[in-house]
């Protein structure tokens, strides 16, 4: 744990290389990001090995959701910064006239960035993309459940940035807590949502904005109007990538009663296609983070009938792709997040039973919805709540960088990606100017005899 002088000097020093104004400075966090970037290259290798130590994640999907995503990031940043420091010019009212005004985003300062270990890189470095873009200074406090991912993220950031500048500080809930007594200018939490709240109750003694990127239960609905082997492929995909830990992942199924058994029939042909007879022996299949979350996910197996997999390894941490069956809405499996390879199957007949479900529960990170009716779509964008939509797919929006992501209520406050995340980390300031030219003198006292002229001329 660090010494508690350590955590103030580094915070301090941060302020001061803010307030040097060195930050400010465009051609600077241009630099600053096409670094990070190379050294994304650089070490390409090192981050996808460590990936696969701390969650046994294959090359392709480190790359695809670990590193390909990031340099789209920066590249997209790094291509509309200019536009996006831009001040927006907004009309004046004619008794100002003459009169300029605009809003200018503005660096907030000092951000503070803690993050989790099941997307240990991307969800890291994303949210520095935007701090620095926006001019900011950062520390950052990667997760401890991720220490091989964590150890390559202080070697990139702690030998090439200077530390009042960025800094990576490793350590478990302790150190978390040691940094959230400092004053901070914004908080970028990922994580759980019981976390977040202990993020939100500290950021609030000192009045600090957050952003809080949480969880949840997400759920599929799958009505009649679909292609059954596509959807099949894209559910089995969004649910076992990371072997199942994955914030967007599909958490439930809700299977329009008619071609429920098709369905399942597809997903567990699907299953076999994707990672074969025996998924322990595919390497495109993970494990899960540690001995904790394989236990509580073991106990999820106790809801309804297991129709394919339910297969363990403990001492890999391996759970198969699970289908379970047969689940009522009172089950265990459907209270918190489950975050592993387990999908439980609920069904239904009309699609205003499913709205009605989701609706009373916390409103999820994304909803699924697989159906070529338009009407359903609509009913699905009308009637939930929810961060985001997929219709026809899972976790493919996240990928989307210029769609804002985040949640709503439980799931989360703000959003990021893209020009949110440059919008996340800076204020934007209202700029009014005037001129000292044609002054009228209407608004200062003595007001007699200057009511009238107001209506008159201005209403
Ligand atoms: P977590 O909330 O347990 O931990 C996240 C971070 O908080 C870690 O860095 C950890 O060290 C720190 N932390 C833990 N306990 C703390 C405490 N008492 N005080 C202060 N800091 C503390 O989350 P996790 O297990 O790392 O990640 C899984 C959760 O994150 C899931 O709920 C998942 O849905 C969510 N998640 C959300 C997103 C998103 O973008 N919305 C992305 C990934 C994960």
């Amino acid at each position: 744990m660090l010494q508690t002088e350590n955590v103030q000097t580094i915070v301090k020093e941060q302020n001061q290389y803010f307030l040097s104004g060195k930050t400010y400075d465009i051609e600077f966090r241009q630099e600053k990001l096409k670094q990070l970037k190379q050294l994304i290259i650089d070490h390409e290798n090192e981050i996808v090995e460590a990936l696969y130590k701390d969650l046994g994640k294959c090359h392709f999907e480190s790359y695809l959701s670990e590193i390909r995503i990031i340099k789209k990031e920066v590249d997209n940043t790094i291509n509309n910064l200019r536009k996006w420091v831009k001040p927006h010019y907004v009309s004046t009212p004619i008794e100002q006239f003459p009169a300029t005004a605009f809003i200018q985003p503005q660096p907030k300062g000092t951000i503070l960035i803690i993050s989790p270990w099941n997307y240990p890189f991307s969800l890291t470095i994303m949210p520095l993309i935007g701090a620095i873009a926006a001019g900011n200074c950062s520390i950052i406090k990667p997760s401890e459940l991720s220490p091989n991912t964590s150890k390559i993220l202080e070697q990139i950031i702690n030998h090439n940035y200077e530390e009042s500048y960025v800094k990576v500080i490793q350590g478990g809930k302790e150190t978390s807590q040691q940094l959230l007594k400092e004053k901070f200018d914004h908080i970028f939490f990922t994580g759980s949502p019981s976390i977040g709240k202990i993020i939100m109750e500290a950021a609030a003694k000192q009045l600090t904005p957050v952003t809080l990127e949480l969880g949840g239960k997400s759920p599929c609905i799958v009505d009649k109007n679909i292609n059954v082997k596509e959807t099949a492929k894209r559910i089995v995909w969004g649910k076992f990538l990371n072997a199942g830990q994955s914030c967007v992942a599909p958490d439930y199924l809700f299977i329009n009663q008619s071609i429920k058994s098709q369905l399942l029939e597809a997903i567990k042909e699907v299953i076999k296609e994707f990672y074969g007879e025996d998924p322990s022996q595919s390497m495109d299949y993970g494990r899960i983070i540690n001995e904790h979350h394989f236990k509580r996910l073991s106990t999820l197996l106790a809801s309804g009938n297991i129709i394919l997999g339910g297969k363990l390894i403990p001492e890999e941490n391996y759970i198969s792709p699970t289908i379970i069956d047969n689940i009522t809405p009172d089950c265990p499996i459907m209270e918190d997040e489950i975050f592993g390879p387990i999908l439980p199957i609920l069904e239904y007949e009309q699609l205003e039973e499913a709205i009605t479900f989701i609706n009373k529960r916390p409103k999820p990170l994304a909803i699924y919805l697989f159906s070529n009716d338009r009407k359903q779509q609509k009913m699905i964008l009308e009637k939930t709540r929810s961060g985001g939509v997929g219709i026809n797919d899972t976790v493919m929006q996240y990928g989307v960088l210029t769609l804002p992501f985040g949640g709503i209520g439980k799931s989360g406050i703000g959003c990021y990606h893209g020009k949110a995340s440059f919008d996340t980390f800076s204020h934007y300031k209202s700029v009014l100017k005037r001129s000292f030219w044609l002054e009228t003198n209407l608004r200062f006292p003595p007001y007699q005899g200057k009511l009238k002229w107001i209506k008159r001329l201005l209403g």
